[in-house]
């Protein structure tokens, strides 16, 4: 017979709670500070050698474990790092990560009030004050696995809408349907048209200007043309903040053409939603209030850990109507303890769902509203001082947009080989499309990354728009001296390619 194994955290456990929780306060302290490496950037070969990712017949000890966590550490890429400006996310509150490592000790899952009370009435409060911030007085909202999903909560919602009974008889005996978006939008629009069986070739993709903001006219014009050939628009998702340019459509524009032809509006607000805390910026999301949906990711532009998505709707019930199965097992309609309304999982396309809400809910609460619209407001600043930079004194430098909505920054880095191409003044390289110009930023890259000191991300446009680079200023700490900091490193990175 097996030996009956104790269940209690044994003393070797507890040290090894505090040495771990003494390695991760270490690990943020090294990491914070400017002078250490954001990656140490390892082949698959040389990692397999650090790690022995097979596991054995026989287990390891608490040395082993704190060992193994440390390495994990050291070796993934340290995105608290203040000169990390690679992607939408980066640092995280620490008050956030206090949430993550609370919610996560009470492993549990947000789908029923019994499993969940306190994080159910936080989700709650947290959704009436987003509604607050939209200006929507009903409606419903729920915490999603990122982005991507919120979009898709948004989509079949719309569809929900114009098709009720497609939830019983699915897409088959429907009319051809069809989903608008912009050439900027993200790709997760694209997915949600291969997942809900519209398919990719039924995804509109409508023109923006010169800013990356969708064109309203062409907007209005796709969706008389689907119409006039018999196919039924279904929504329209415009985005505040698109991935790369960080554009915000012109959503009160949208909006007219949504209500002209009856169409669900889901703004992805995925990066933009956090300018609803600013007072001075907010403006830009005018006309926000008059979508049907909307996604926010509190993970990106404002700092909560990973992942923390919302997924906001005005429609009151449609949420449940849409999605929910009634499973009996869980969510039975004669519980006798409470009002079972108050389950939330029937409303989501999960069966369990993390209690993300309260890494938000006490980063929020630790700022207070004003405190997380100082945060956006700096990060703005900032991002005017970095583009002024660029624009008056850094020659090198041209900017794919000259006055961006967000605080991503997209340049193009010129170096002196290519000053045949460089005619002074603001040149727009999207119409020189050099297969040169393209290939500088790849190399950048590749030696940022080999050098270790910071981390940026380029990518190419539609349209054949060469590879630029994107300046993303999401950190509420970082400062003026590191915005120079960037721009001096680029251009020692940079200015001895030969292309
Ligand atoms: C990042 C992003 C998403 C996707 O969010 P995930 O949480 O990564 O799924 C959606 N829309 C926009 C505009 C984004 O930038």
């Amino acid at each position: 017979m097996a030996a009956e194994r104790s269940l209690k955290p044994d003393e070797n456990h507890e040290k090894l709670f505090d040495d771990v929780f003494g390695l991760i306060k270490n690990y943020l302290v090294k990491y914070h500070e400017r002078t250490s490496k954001v990656i140490d950037f390892k082949l698959p070969s040389e990692l397999n050698k650090q790690i022995d990712f097979r596991v054995g017949d026989n287990g390891v000890d608490a040395k082993d474990i704190l060992s193994l966590c440390d390495k994990v550490l050291s070796l993934s890429v340290h995105t608290c790092h203040p000169h990390f400006y690679n992607t939408l996310f980066g640092d995280a509150d620490e008050i956030g990560l206090l949430g993550a490592f609370v919610s996560a000790t009470s492993n549990t899952n947000v789908f029923t009030y019994e499993m969940a009370p306190v994080y159910t009435l936080m989700e709650s409060q947290v959704f009436t004050q987003i509604r607050e911030l939209v200006g929507w007085d009903v409606g419903d909202g729920i915490f999603s696995p990122g982005g991507s999903i919120s979009n898709l909560y948004g989509l079949l919602l719309a569809r929900f809408k114009q098709f009720p009974e497609s939830r019983n008889a699915g897409n088959y005996g429907l009319p051809k349907m069809a989903l608008f978006c912009s050439k900027q939008s993200h790709y997760s629009v694209l997915k949600s048209a291969i997942v809900m069986g519209i398919g990719l070739g039924n995804v509109t993709q409508i023109k923006c200007d010169l800013n990356g903001r969708m064109i309203a006219s062409e907007l209005d014009s796709e969706l008389a043309k689907a119409v006039s050939s018999g196919i039924v628009p279904v929504a329209v998702v415009a985005t505040a903040g698109t991935t790369v340019l960080g554009s915000i459509d012109p959503l009160d524009q949208v909006a007219d053409v949504c209500e002209k032809h009856k169409v669900w509006l889901h703004v992805d607000a995925a990066v933009g939603g956090a300018l609803l805390f600013s007072r001075k910026h907010r403006q830009s999301l005018a006309g926000i209030e008059r979508a049907d949906s909307m996604t926010w990711n509190p993970h990106k532009s404002m700092g909560a850990p990973l992942q923390c998505s919302c997924f906001v709707t005005k429609h009151q019930h449609m949420l449940a109507e849409c999605n929910s199965t009634e499973a009996g097992y869980l969510f039975q309609k004669d519980k006798k303890s409470y009002d079972s309304s108050l389950d939330t999982g029937d409303k989501s396309i999960q069966c369990g769902r993390l209690a993300d809400v309260f890494k938000l809910w006490l980063m929020w609460k630790h700022e207070g509203m004003l405190g997380l619209e100082k945060r956006i407001d700096w990060c703005m600043d900032l991002r005017d001082y970095f583009k002024d930079k660029i624009q008056a004194r850094r020659p090198r430098f041209r900017l794919l947009v000259q006055e961006p909505d967000l605080t991503n920054v997209c340049f193009w880095y010129v170096p002196p080989c290519l000053d045949d191409l460089a005619v002074p003044g603001p040149t727009d390289f999207r119409i020189v499309s050099s297969e040169r110009l393209n290939k500088v930023a790849p190399i950048i890259k590749a030696r940022m990354v080999a050098k270790g000191n910071m981390m940026m991300a380029y990518q190419p446009l539609p349209g054949g728009v060469p590879n630029c680079l994107r300046m993303v200023i999401i950190n509420p700490m970082s400062t003026k001296k590191d915005m120079d900091f960037v721009l001096d490193e680029i251009e020692a990175l940079g200015h001895d390619i030969a292309v």
